[in-house]
């Protein structure tokens, strides 16, 4: 294979596929090349395997010879020779990676420039000020990127440049100050390096690949690729191009255009350019733009051809463009095009007006993988609780979102403070690649310069955090910032507004975002893709919260924690009046009480869920949870002393005392030892659900046992749950002494009351056992949380604290198992549990509950498990529907959910190494088809499934066959930290 192509190669595919090989840059410079044959300066590719064989043994042999030629080629097509002394050309050295990596990497301009090329630029075009303005910023570049010498060396110097000068831009420094600062860049390589700045083209061209080909390993591009999990041992492209010159006069500029809004998907083309500048200065954000609307009035022509090629990369692309481009005297060059990155906002409102729009004609199926779950989580941002805050400055809204932290000045700092716990808000002049981790840190990101394509724009976009750029007013001066006579030291609370460009002094109330209309169509087709293969439902444990989960989509209740309603304070001296109390009686009297109260609340849940099924889990957690905290009381003892009351409490909570809690007396231990609890639960619920269906509701009810380890346990508890339910249904039932079974229970009320009776799958043991617990389950919730604390030996409530960290930097975990689930060994435990659930009891409904329900990864592993449902937080639901369907796309298409790119980046990223990923694509890939006919066959809901059971037998055993083949899963995203959420007991 060789190493080198032309942009104008023809390729046996669209060179826009091939980024594995040419790197994004290089793929779509051939494309626009060859296939769309716009204009684009000549140039070539060195791939992406040349990097790699230099990484593993240095300068690949045979690359000399091809760099060689493809330069006499290039120079035959330009007419012009690298460092020529008369009409010499001048070349880019670009870097581009097969996943975009803004910023990232590092790119040479004006490479082939020396002493006498200059002189020739000079003349050839008549402009000895162009000549050298395009000299010094060629030996500046080099000796950043190449020779590796800090760039402020050669910044102060033009600083002071063009205050000698009085000039205001770079464009004004005159060529006697331009000359000098050549003189005196060269001076600074000579110093630094022992060396001459290198003359000859060929050592310029060698350095400069080789300084990209390193690039890659820098730690700023190794950063961006762990947090973005990008697999490390893909290597960069090097494109290679003739330069055009948009510093070349005023009939020249340089901007860079999107083909619609990237912020809010409006349509029609957007961007930013300079005159007389050269491509950094527009994405530096160091001088201030001007919108394309401007460029309509200086350079009509171009501004219409510029249109046009945006339509025909639009249809091309079926997607939104991004692009860099050069006017060089009235002259439009293309160089650089990409699907561009989006807002979370912009990608819901163009997914959806791309299914109709003529050039594109998205399928709904291909809006709704166009949409990550990132994306959504950004429509769902928090946003500013009320109006009426006192706005201290204004800049640009460049990423969506509010956000609230405490000012912090440096990257650096603003690290500090995250991991010290603080919520951070990072405020800079502008952003570089360098403050990358304090971004990452940060919740929100305010810089004073700089437009909306600036670096903090355009990372803290991708990441959908809060950011405010451009806010001009914002004079930073070491530790504090002013705003006329306002000043804000470091520590100083702020809020920022990145949807509106709001500052505003002090920390606002942040409200949950309202999701758009575009993304209820979205959702609305996503569900049409899922239905019948994955429901998604919402762990709620009031009425309000699971009108919510309903209002976002919920498909009933997954997890209902009747613990909470205990834990109510006026609720928790009932529960310990019952733990206290000295005799059945009193026991009864405290029990009878909290049956009131929780009926009420049943009531409620019900109502809002109606003709929903609603997962009732009896109490879980141990009881010294509701007892008051010994070691408190134990101090009040020896001070002040207690009351009777306080005693009793005491006494209670030290004879309740527990080693290892979590691995004690709790879930169906619990009804083990105090039965009356359960069965007073149960009575409760089934009174709501008596209540219910006399106002004409239809309660769907599964009472759900936690904990459970093995058929016996299970089988008790049943019975005691059959009990209640027989009891409280009795007034109202024929008291004919037949057992209670599915059918008669579903035949009572008038089929209106049904009810299952199931566990939760949270203990290893539990899974392993699946086939005989099945006999007396209807259905299983696999409660990851406590699967994966079990399963690892990981304490929930210390390790996250303690080790995790370590553990991740380390390597030794490649994400945080609480909040992706662990494929490999958790996943395997879930797949056994299914299969053999299912292999006992073809109709056995299973779900998921806990945190992982509402994350993409973990909800994929779900998925290929074989699961009924999933369910998490009501506002994880949106995310958890769009993944779900995504899941049965890609299950479709015979590719796993591990897609073969990146999550757009976004902070919660954690994707997988992309190469391995792609492998083990491949490698899945029969499984996944497999998967995807179960899929099909599966029966639609839960209405047919006890019809549907006998047909279902052999899919099951299909399931179990495919859970037995399926090679262990990738290994999986570095675990970037990620916001506790709320957690399932
Ligand atoms: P990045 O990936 O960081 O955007 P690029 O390789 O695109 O780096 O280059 C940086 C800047 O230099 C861009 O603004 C680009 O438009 C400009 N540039 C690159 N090559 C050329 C060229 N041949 N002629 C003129 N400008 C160029
Ligand atoms: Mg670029
Ligand atoms: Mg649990």
């Amino acid at each position: 294979m060789p190493f080198v192509y032309d942009f104008d190669h023809t390729h046996r595919r669209p060179p826009m596929e091939l980024k594995d090989l040419l790197g994004g840059k290089g793929a779509n410079l051939a494309e626009m090349t060859s296939v769309l044959r716009l204009p684009v300066p000549y140039g070539f590719t060195i791939t992406t395997d040349a990097c790699r064989a230099h990484m593993a043994g240095g300068w690949p042999q045979g690359l000399t010879g091809e760099v060689t030629r493809a330069r006499a080629r290039l120079e035959k097509k330009m007419g012009k020779r690298l460092g020529d002394a008369v009409d010499p050309l001048l070349v880019s050295v670009r870097s581009g990676a097969k996943f975009s990596m803004p910023g990232m990497m590092d790119t040479v301009l004006n490479l082939g420039l020396n002493d006498e090329s200059v002189e020739g630029l000079a003349k050839q075009t008549d402009d000895e000020r162009f000549a050298y303005d395009s000299y010094r910023r060629f030996v500046s570049m080099y000796g950043r990127i190449v020779l590796g010498l800090p760039g402020e060396a050669f910044d102060t110097l033009l600083d002071e440049a063009k205050a000698r000068a009085g000039a205001t831009s770079d464009a004004e420094v005159p060529v006697g100050e331009l000359r000098s600062l050549v003189e005196a860049y060269k001076q600074i390589v000579r110093h630094h390096t022992g060396t001459a700045f290198p003359q000859g083209p060929d050592e310029q061209l060698r350095g400069a690949i080789e300084a990209v080909f390193g690039s890659w390993n820098g730690p700023r591009a190794i950063a961006y690729r762990e947090h973005e999990g990008i697999a490390h041992d893909l290597g960069t492209a090097v494109n290679v191009q003739a330069m055009v010159f948009g510093n070349r006069d005023d009939r020249s500029g340089t901007g860079v255009g999107f083909t619609r809004d990237p912020a809010t998907g409006a349509k029609g083309e957007y961007g930013d350019f300079l005159v007389n500048a050269q491509g950094e200065d527009v994405v530096a954000g160091i001088r201030n733009t001007e919108p394309l609307s401007a460029l309509k009035q200086r350079f009509p022509k171009i501004h219409t051809e510029l249109v046009g090629i945006f339509a025909r990369l639009e249809r091309h692309y079926r997607d939104m463009c991004d692009t860099e481009f050069t006017i060089e005297q009235d002259k439009l060059w293309m160089l650089q095009t990409r699907v561009g990155k989006r807002t979370g906002r912009a990608a819901l409102r163009m997914a959806v007006e791309m299914t109709t729009d003529p050039g594109i004609r998205l399928s709904r199926a291909e809006a709704v993988q166009r949409v990550t779950a990132e994306h959504l989580e950004q429509v769902l941002h928090p946003q500013f609780a009320e109006s009426g805050h006192t706005v201290l400055t204004t800049g640009l809204g460049a990423s969506p979102g509010a956000a609230v932290g405490r000012v912090y000045f440096t990257a650096d700092d603003a690290e500090a403070a995250a991991k010290r716990g603080e919520r951070a808000i990072l405020v800079r002049s502008e952003t570089s690649p360098e403050d990358v981790h304090g971004m990452l840190a940060s919740e929100g990101i305010l810089t004073a310069r700089g437009g909306l394509v600036s670096h903090a724009a355009v990372v803290a976009r991708g990441w959908g955090k809060p950011a405010v750029v451009g806010a001009e007013k914002v004079r930073i001066s070491g530790k504090s910032f002013k705003v006329g006579t306002t000043v804000v030291a470091e520590g100083d609370w702020i809020s920022i507004d990145g949807t509106a460009g709001e500052v505003v002094l002090g920390s606002v109330p942040l409200a949950e975002a309202k999701p758009s209309a575009e993304s209820e169509t979205l959702l609305g087709w996503a569900d049409t893709i899922r239905k019948g293969h994955l429901q998604v439902r919402a762990n709620a444990d009031n009425g309000p919260d699971a009108a919510n989960g309903r209002r976002l989509g919920a498909e009933g209740i997954g997890l209902c924690r009747t613990e909470h309603m205990f834990i109510a304070e006026d609720r928790l001296p009932i529960v310990r009046r019952m733990i206290l109390a000295e005799d059945p009686s009193a026991e009864d009297a405290a029990l009878e009480e909290l049956r009131v109260a929780q009926r009420a609340d049943f009531i409620e849940i019900l109502q809002a869920m109606d003709g929903l099924p609603v997962t009732v889990r009896l109490l879980d957690p141990p009881l010294h949870e509701f007892l008051p905290d010994t070691g408190e009381l134990a101090i009040k003892e020896a001070t002040v002393g207690l009351t009777d009351e306080e005693q009793a409490l005491f006494e209670a909570a030290k004879q309740w005392h527990e080693f290892n809690p979590m691995l004690g007396t709790r879930g169906v231990r619990l009804g083990v030892i105090k039965p009356g609890l359960y069965a007073m639960q149960v009575r409760a619920l089934m009174e709501a659900a008596v209540h219910r269906v006399a106002a004409g509701g239809t309660p769907v009810i599964e009472i759900m046992i936690p904990l459970t380890v093995s058929r016996e346990e299970l089988a008790l508890a049943r019975r005691w749950v059959e009990e209640a339910v027989t009891a409280a249904l009795a007034p109202v039932s024929p008291a004919d002494g037949r057992p209670v079974t599915a059918a008669r229970r579903k035949s009572d009320r008038d089929g209106r009351l049904q009810v299952l009776i199931g566990t939760m799958i949270e203990t290893p043991r539990a899974a392993l056992r699946a086939g005989e617990i099945a006999e007396v389950a209807e259905f299983f919730s696999f409660g990851t949380n406590d699967l994966t604390q079990m399963t690892f030996g990981f304490s929930r409530d210390d390790v996250e604290g303690r080790m995790m960290s370590t553990y991740l930097e380390k390597g030794l975990l490649k994400h945080n198992p609480f909040e992706i689930v662990d494929a490999d060994g958790v996943g395997e435990l879930v797949r056994i549990g299914v299969a053999r659930g299912r292999a006992t009891r073809p109709s056995l409904k299973i779900g998921v509950c806990g945190e992982h329900g509402g994350d993409p990864e973990s909800i994929s592993v779900f998925f290929d498990a074989g699961c009924d449902y999933v369910s998490c937080s009501p506002f994880r639901v949106p995310i958890a529907r769009l993944s779900a369907a995504q899941c049965v796309l890609a299950a479709a298409a015979g590719i796993p959910e591990a897609k073969k790119r990146p999550r757009a980046g976004v902070a919660k990223k954690r994707a997988p190494a992309a190469k391995k990923r792609a492998a083990v694509a491949k490698k899945r890939a029969p499984a996944a088809k497999k998967r995807a006919a179960v899929a099909k066959k599966r029966a639609p809901a839960a209405k047919k499934r006890a019809p549907a059971a006998k047909k279902r037998a052999p899919a099951a055993k299909k399931r179990a066959a495919v859970a037995k083949k399926r090679p262990p899963a990738a290994k999986k995203r570095p675990g970037a930290a990620r916001k506790a959420t709320r957690r399932t007991r």
